[in-house]
């Protein structure tokens, strides 16, 4: 089957081996598969992404020899069909506003119960809001999140046996429920990534979703939101983290190389390719129009 596969990166610092690693590994699922590589650059949240490091991608991916679709499609521009799914959400009564700050949920937790992407699990402290309270609160431009009433969207129908189909593995049950009530739009960002990201692969036409392991958790509940709005469900293939010599993860944060400090040291696009693991050199890929 031609797949179209998308390489996501929000634009936080720069390209390092861990996104090369990432890149080549959708780069590589289309071009086996005669379909199609999109770019897609998640930035909605305006105060981590800077426009300088979105012209550095687009550089350092040119330069290693990858090319794709026009426009590109940047999440901040489409802020507006995020709310339209968030009223869509509200409107079956699977959203709820959240004041809490990340201190009132630290002490509220209790023995604390993380979800799998290592953040607390929600307490449900404004789950039971008295509904006057609320409404005074939103009236006087409170600031809060939207969480998913994750109790009220697991009884969607059919929403508590829901799968995914990993790549090589077969289907993988999505367990969305460890996430609690998930943040959807954050207090400072009027989205959230697990939205934009379900939200863009459909609207994208992405078949076969390429992405680090340390995603492969979120499938679940990225599965839980397709379910619910209606949208086609995408095979997975989560590829293991590029790790350095002592066995940790690369990572910005830890100093992982940039590409474009590896390029000023003198290393061949083939030599970064290679560093990151790629077996294959690069090869053509057929780029057809982009999809917004
Ligand atoms: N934008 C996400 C990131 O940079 C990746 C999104 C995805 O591949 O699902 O971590």
């Amino acid at each position: 089957m031609a797949e179209i596969t998308r390489f996501a990166p929000s634009p936080t610092g720069h390209l390092h081996l861990g996104h090369v690693a990432s890149v080549l590994h959708a780069w590589r699922a289309a071009t086996e598969s005669g379909g199609r590589f999109i770019l897609r650059v998640e930035d909605i949240d305006t105060t981590r992404c800077r426009p300088a490091f979105i012209a550095d991608l687009y550089a350092d991916l040119a330069w290693l020899g990858l090319s794709w679709p026009q426009p590109v499609r940047r999440q901040s521009e489409h802020m507006a069909q995020y709310r339209a799914v968030l009223d869509h959400l509200a409107a079956h009564g699977l959203l709820y506003p959240c004041f809490c700050t990340r201190r009132d949920i630290a002490e509220a937790a209790g023995a604390p119960h993380h979800a799998p992407d290592g953040a607390l699990v929600y307490p449900g402290t404004c789950r039971h809001m008295d509904p006057g309270l609320r409404a005074a609160k939103l009236a006087a431009g409170a600031p809060h999140a939207l969480r998913l009433d994750m109790a009220r969207a697991l009884q969607w129908p059919g929403a508590a046996t829901l799968t995914w189909h990993e790549l090589g593995e077969g289907p993988q049950p999505a367990n969305a429920a460890a996430f609690g009530d998930v943040v959807l739009a954050r207090r400072d960002v009027p989205a959230s990534y697990h939205l934009c990201v379900t939200h863009d692969d459909a609207l994208q036409g992405i078949t076969l979703v390429t992405r680090g392991a340390d995603l492969r958790a979120a499938t679940g509940l990225h599965r839980l939101l397709q379910h619910i709005m209606g949208w086609p469900a995408p095979c997975y293939s989560h590829h293991a983290l590029l790790c350095d010599a002592a066995g940790r993860r690369l990572a910005k944060r830890d100093g992982a190389p940039a590409i474009r400090a590896m390029r000023a040291a003198g290393m061949t696009p083939q030599q970064v390719r290679q560093a990151a693991g790629a077996e294959h050199p690069i090869s053509a890929v057929s780029s057809g129009t982009g999809s917004l």
